[in-house]
């Protein structure tokens, strides 16, 4: 079978993971299939890169596995608490706030992170902070507890997440960047500090109300135009189409791209509007409830839809990771994508011992959805690989006999490309290039 080949990242010149093979372009969503007023894609339309990019740090780097059945109660208390010093952490956060002297900020927080065994990606700018990293839990706490005594960063949402087999992230990349999410045109105009121009935040708790609420509507009354109090709804996942392949809130759409650079939710014109969910959305009435992973993708896109009018903006607080961590997975379908080295990560990692609707959510559930991208079979397990064409390395999901079959190829045209990796056993990331052509070199 042919597939499209990946389309090259404009900022880091990667090549990404390009449209899902034609039989997927449009993947199967489990019932009740639209709770919500929602355009339908166009499975015909091309799309075409527009705005931001997200996949410059991507999750292709790192050499830690993940491992599954970890049991994580050890290492995720609130906050963190209760890791063991050994313990590796993974700590996202993000704020939008104004510095005055953004390089004075990066040498601060270069000092504090001398002899503390910090790796993953900070960015400072005069808009704020946004950081990933790992690190073991002494330190990687230390850093977020020692930004917090700066009145600035004192109700910082400090999100954990356990980091299995040490790092998740392959170095330290601390500095100043002019955009602290990829974003073509950057975002140095948007109006990011300003919470009233801001999507409303919903906590985790104030979300499953709301999502059970128009899911509740659904039940009683059958038709996807009736729901709670006549308002109308739309569930927007403000992510990539591959992070919801393996993973998202019931009833949500497949977003229409494969980059979040390229997100363009709202600002159709004609010809496209097809593909938009937001394209002819009343935007006075309907309640347009964004998410993402940790929130800062939908503080962002909220003001530019702002801008175009839409009046009832809702985020999730923290993103899907506080919403697991705080609910559980209720109203939540599979895994969430994360963007280092692990690639994603089950709600359980999140919330131990709770399971959607208070029953063990069995994979069989949970793959309705994931399939091989390759065969378009049903998966057992929600994990991307990556192509074993270097050249490609498009992220996708597949089953063992196309893994076998194709060599960890996503398709027969990278079987013969001239930069071929091993396929990977298991859960392993791939390696620098260079220790798969000196194997090559020493055999010829
Ligand atoms: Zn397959
Ligand atoms: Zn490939």
């Amino acid at each position: 079978m042919t597939v499209g080949s990946g389309s090259r990242c404009v900022s880091s010149g990667r090549v990404l993971f390009g449209p899902p093979a034609p039989s997927l372009r449009r993947p199967p969503l489990r019932a009740p299939l639209f709770l919500f007023p929602v355009p339908r894609i166009s499975p015909a339309r091309d799309w075409t890169p527009r705005v931001f990019c997200c996949c410059s740090d991507g999750p292709r780097k790192g050499g830690a596995k993940a491992r599954w059945g970890f049991d994580s109660s050890s290492v995720l208390g609130g906050g963190g608490q209760g890791s063991s010093e050994e313990d590796f952490l993974v700590v996202s956060f993000y704020k939008f706030v104004f510095i005055q002297d953004p390089e004075a900020e990066v040498s601060k927080h270069h000092s504090f992170l001398q002899g503390h065994d910090i790796r993953g990606r900070i960015y400072v700018n005069e808009q704020g902070i946004n950081a990933q990293y790992s690190g073991p839990a002494k330190d990687a706490l230390a850093y977020a507890e020692w930004l917090k005594e700066d009145h600035r960063f004192s109700d910082i949402l400090v999100q954990t997440s356990p980091s299995f087999d040490g790092h998740s992230f392959p170095h330290l990349k601390l500095r100043y960047k002019p955009s602290l999410v990829q974003l073509e045109g950057g975002i140095a105009h948007l109006p990011l500090l300003d919470p009233m121009v801001r999507a409303t935040p919903l906590s985790p708790y104030e979300w499953r109300k709301r999502l059970q609420a128009m899911t509740g509507a659904y039940v009683l009354s059958g038709k996807a135009d009736r729901l709670v109090s006549n308002r109308k709804f739309l569930l927007l996942d403000v992510r990539n189409g591959y992070e919801w392949d393996v993973g998202h809130f019931q009833g949500a759409q497949r977003p229409n791209v494969d980059c979040f650079r390229s997100t363009s939710f709202g600002l159709s014109d004609e010809e496209v509007a097809s593909s938009d969910p937001l394209a002819g959305v009343d935007k006075k009435q309907t309640d347009i409830l964004m998410y993402c992973t940790g929130g800062i993708r939908c503080d962002i896109y909220s003001t530019i839809l702002r801008q175009r009018g839409f009046q009832n903006l809702y985020t999730l607080s923290g993103g899907v990771s506080n919403y697991l961590k705080s609910e559980g997975p209720v109203t939540w379908l599979g895994n969430l994508f994360v963007f280092d080295s692990r690639l994603s990560l089950p709600p359980s990692i999140y919330k131990p011992g709770v399971t959607a609707n208070g029953r063990p959510q069995v994979l069989y559930e949970r793959s309705t959805f994931a399939r091989c991208y390759i065969c378009g079979s049903q998966l057992p397990e929600l994990r991307h690989r990556n192509c074993a064409n270097l050249d490609c390395n498009r992220l996708f999901l597949s089953c063992s006999s196309c893994v076998e079959e194709l060599r960890g190829c996503c398709c027969s045209n990278c079987t013969c490309a001239p930069r071929l990796r091993p396929v990977l056993p298991g859960h392993q990331r791939y390696q620098k290039w260079h220790i798969y052509r000196d194997v090559e070199l020493q055999k010829s």
